[in-house]
């Protein structure tokens, strides 16, 4: 590693004792609900016989496996482990010490993988790692029901972290839902507040598990089980565009690594190489959804993903991803995934080499079909997330449109009441307490709700 800053920083002391302290016991349970269906033998993932740098054909995955760390922890109990863990300076130093030497070696019966969320047009990255889980953004808003399903597919009920890049709503919208499910033990975001419905809601959520935004500094590090997880960026909090404070995360399990990138554009690229960190990786996902203000060439030079992921709506309206990037990824040699294409992406490491499950379209020319350029581009509007055109509480009003269409029911968490999307009572209810279910009436009545009385869904 190159240079790691040692500065045991107050966040990352109290991240680092929460983590360390609080989810040392947990197991893992594998294999209790499939991920999803990939046919052994029908759908060969492309990873097999594919690059791969160490020269051995990466296994296929059993998509089964999904870890799916246990234990709900009481807010009391979190609160006293990382009570504890603070008082231990000593632990706390000691592990900044083993991460400056490199991850920890995974354990024989270890597993890490990471769950590329197909989320439309945003992020949501979900890496487990022996028994413990971190999720990397939720989509927007009208994801939340997909995230909390899939959360609760896989029983992960506690997420030792939960990273919100930055606050644009195709990242932080469907935190909230996760954590109606989950609870957190810590949460990332280069801000503690911004001016949207959408980050509200996170923050409420955040509120009522006694939660605070831990704001991260570049230089950092924190385990998630033996892996490692080194924050690079942001490395200006007060850059000008949201995409350029995006958390920058380089996750380490053996020798494989995983760079997750947010929005970040050139000119946090330009800062993160500065900065002189350790950038090399297997697998990168692509900053903001594959357009050209990103992963620019020096970037990629120093990064040389075997992999890379595009987290992408198909026919969005920024025609992510560019044909600028696309071609970029081509030099570099990377293979490519993208979830406009091919839907949820897991990828498993075991140490060595790294494999990848699609959930359809394995063999889809990924670099060959970019986005379809926007009609009438403004130049510079790229890194604006919001279809309504705005991150502004008024951008999104369109939360109950959205609802409407594409949306089954619409629960209310506090009431435990549940509605179809054009009930009268939606509209009147709390932004931070609405919740988009897609899914049917039996699941919502199984999740405790019960049916409204004036829409009777
Ligand atoms: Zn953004
Ligand atoms: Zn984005």
């Amino acid at each position: 590693m190159k240079k790691y800053i040692k500065t045991v920083f107050l966040g990352a002391a109290f991240l680092l004792a929460a983590l360390l302290s609080g989810c040392s016991t947990e197991e893992s349970h594998a294999g209790e609900t499939a991920p999803f269906v990939v046919e052994a033998g029908t759908e060969e993932t492309p990873a097999s016989g594919v690059k791969d740098k160490s020269g051995t054909a990466a296994e296929s995955t059993d998509s089964g496996n999904a870890p799916a760390p246990t234990a709900g922890k009481a807010e009391g109990e979190e609160t006293t482990a990382r009570t504890a863990g603070m008082e231990d300076g000593a632990g706390v130093a000691a592990a900044m010490e083993d991460t400056e030497a490199g991850a920890a070696e995974p354990d024989a019966s270890g597993s890490f993988e990471v769950h590329f969320i197909d989320v439309g047009q945003a992020d949501a990255a979900l890496v487990f790692c022996d028994g413990h889980a971190m999720l990397i953004d939720g989509g927007n808003a009208a994801d939340s029901s997909l995230i909390y399903t899939y959360l609760k597919d896989r029983s992960v009920d506690y997420l030792d972290c939960i990273v919100c890049t930055h606050a644009h709503e195709d990242h932080v919208g469907g935190l909230a839902g996760a954590l109606n499910y989950a609870t957190a033990g810590c949460a990332l975001c280069p801000v503690t507040s911004y001016d949207s419905r959408a980050f509200n809601s996170f923050v409420t959520y955040l509120g009522k598990q006694g939660v605070e935004i831990t704001v991260p500094a570049a230089g950092g590090s924190f385990s998630l089980g033996s892996a490692s997880v080194q924050i690079l960026g942001p490395i200006r909090l007060d850059a000008p565009d949201p995409n350029n404070t995006s958390i920058v995360l380089r996750v380490v399990y053996g020798n494989t690594s995983f760079l997750f990138t947010g929005d970040a554009e050139r000119e946090e690229e330009q800062d993160i190489l500065a900065a002189g960190y350790e950038l090399e990786s297997t697998v990168l996902k692509v900053g903001h959804h594959g357009s050209e203000t990103s992963t620019t060439y020096p970037f990629l030079r120093e990064i040389m993903p075997q992999y890379a992921v595009i987290s992408v709506g198909a026919d969005n309206s920024y025609g992510h991803p560019t044909e600028e990037t696309l071609s970029r990824l081509r030099d570099a040699g990377a293979q490519v995934y993208r979830t406009d294409l091919q839907g949820d992406i897991v990828c498993t490491s075991d140490g060595e080499t790294v494999s990848f499950a699609v959930e359809r379209n394995a063999d889809a020319d990924t670099l060959g079909s970019a986005g379809r350029a926007p009609a009438e581009a403004e130049p510079g509007t790229e890194s604006g997330e919001d279809p309504a055109g705005g991150e502004s509480g008024a951008g999104q009003q369109d939360d109950s449109a959205q609802a409407g269409s594409g949306t089954d029911y619409v629960l209310n968490t506090n009431t435990h009441k549940f509605h179809i999307p054009s009930c009268s009572s939606v509209k009147q209810m709390k932004e931070s307490n609405k919740l988009f279910y897609n899914g049917t009436r039996e699941e919502v009545i199984g999740m405790g709700y019960d049916p409204c009385k004036r829409c009777n869904p």
